[in-house]
């Protein structure tokens, strides 16, 4: 494992408690930056931090007052705020669009969508006064390519694609960068929500024939919210084995 220096940095990870959000949160341990897991399963959240070294956070990304409160605690707990990594998401059921019930697809915005919204409304403030911050966005392949009967994912990932765009011009000046990723398939918890035929559509379409390991994603992210990552911005950087070039 090549080494970075987030040393001394202190570290959000959204939906840390499992999957791409923990291996995220053990690779910024790892590079010494202190961490705190904002998930809403806080019993899970707890058992990963008390293994990994990390504080546990219980928040819904939805509730607005639930950040504010989340946020409270973690300058409490830190002393401080350098990095966020939107990275809280659920896949949802696959189905047409027809197929999907307004309360489903509401469900899937409000979380992959609005909560990196509203975790990014409430933490840009302090990195801004701070004068320095990272901000990392987990988008997905889905994003940029759509996939079928995934119709709100996609739509979600996408529109995380274009906020991040916006946000790191917006602070383009400020040294905050604003940076996603979209990463192809990764085996975790979220493939229990989805349909067998889908997990091998995803895996058929993925040029290096396997699924991303969450270390992998977790090496990326560590680099993006790194302070060598200083003149890149408002990017959306690729990681699915080869199904995108763009
Ligand atoms: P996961 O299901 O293993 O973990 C997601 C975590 O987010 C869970 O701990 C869950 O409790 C938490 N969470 C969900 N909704 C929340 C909410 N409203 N508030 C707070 N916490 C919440 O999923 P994962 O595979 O690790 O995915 C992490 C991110 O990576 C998601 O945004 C996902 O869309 C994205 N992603 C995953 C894949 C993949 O194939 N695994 C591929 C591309 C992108």
């Amino acid at each position: 494992m090549n080494q970075i220096d987030l040393q001394g940095r202190k570290a959000i990870v959204t939906g840390g408690a499992q999957g791409i959000g923990r291996a995220i949160a053990e690779r910024f341990i790892a590079s010494g930056a202190q961490t705190v897991l904002w998930d809403r399963d806080l019993d899970l959240a707890r058992q990963t931090a008390d293994q990994i070294g990390a504080t546990a956070i219980a928040v819904d990304v939805t509730d607005p007052t639930a950040i504010d409160m989340a946020l409270a605690t973690t300058e409490a707990v830190l002393g401080g705020i350098d990095i966020l990594v939107n990275n809280a998401g659920i896949a949802g059921a696959n189905r047409t669009v027809w197929d999907y019930s307004p309360e489903e697809w509401q469900q899937i915005i409000d979380i992959n969508l609005n909560g990196v919204y509203y975790c990014c409304r409430a933490v840009t403030p302090k990195l801004i006064a701070n004068g320095y911050g990272r901000i990392v966005n987990i988008a997905s392949i889905a994003g940029k390519e759509g996939n079928p009967n995934a119709s709100a994912y996609s739509a979600s990932k996408a529109g995380v694609i274009a906020l991040t765009k916006s946000l790191g011009k917006e602070l383009a000046d400020k040294n905050v960068s604003v940076n996603c990723i979209t990463p192809a398939a990764a085996r975790t918890a979220i493939f229990d929500q989805m349909s067998e035929e889908h997990i091998n559509y995803m895996l058929s379409k993925i040029p290096m024939g396997r699924f991303v390991e969450t270390a992998e994603v977790a090496a990326l992210v560590a680099w993006l919210a790194s302070e060598d990552c200083s003149f890149t911005t408002g990017q959306v950087i690729d990681i699915s084995g080869g199904r995108a070039t763009y």
